[in-house]
């Protein structure tokens, strides 16, 4: 068996606000399935066949339910920026991963506006500089919802080698910066 194999073996557990909490056996993923604990966010190419399935192994499972740890407050970062707003562009709603996101003052800077998380949106490139410095109302784009401050808990460090990291994981532990 490859060494890319065995790493696909593993899935990425995240909490119902997409934090990654832990990495489990894609079995104990299987379990918080079929329990309906979890849903599948991404999957490996690998078909997984059980006794009466043939199904994809879950490569990312998110928790339908809030996680329960001690409560911290959210570190304001553009990481976290994008993690509250799911990795969303606020104004075109288009999905993308970071590299490809970048954040945007609703209010301009110049008008007033803060570096805030009532203030700060995910964004892609495009709409942000369509925006420009202009107010949503006065460059005609609606935000799909206000932001505010999050109140989950912030991410957990997670210790994976690099090498081991299955590319359906990058969206999701890239912005904890705990890759190792
Ligand atoms: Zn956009």
């Amino acid at each position: 068996m490859s060494t890319a194999s065995i790493a696909e073996q593993r899935t990425l557990l995240l909490s119902a606000s997409y934090e990654p909490i832990k990495i489990i056996s894609w079995k104990r993923a299987f379990r918080l399935l079929f329990l309906g604990k979890a849903e599948v966010v991404e999957e490996y190419d690998q078909n997984v066949r059980t006794v009466s399935v043939v199904i994809k192994m879950p490569a990312v499972v998110r928790l339908v339910r809030a996680f329960r740890r001690v409560k911290r407050p959210v570190k304001f970062s553009r990481v976290n920026i994008y993690a509250r707003d799911r990795y969303r562009c606020q104004y075109c709603g288009t999905k993308a991963p970071i590299r490809e996101l970048t954040y945007d003052h609703v209010l301009p800077r110049s008008r007033g506006g803060d570096t805030s998380w009532t203030n700060i949106v995910t964004a892609c490139f495009r709409c942000n500089s369509k925006k420009g410095n202009r107010t949503p109302a006065e460059a005609g784009m609606a935000l799909r919802c206000q932001p505010v401050r999050p109140t989950w808990v912030p991410a957990v460090s997670i210790a994976v080698s690099t090498r081991s990291v299955p590319d359906a994981w990058g969206d999701y532990l890239y912005w904890t910066g705990t890759l190792t």
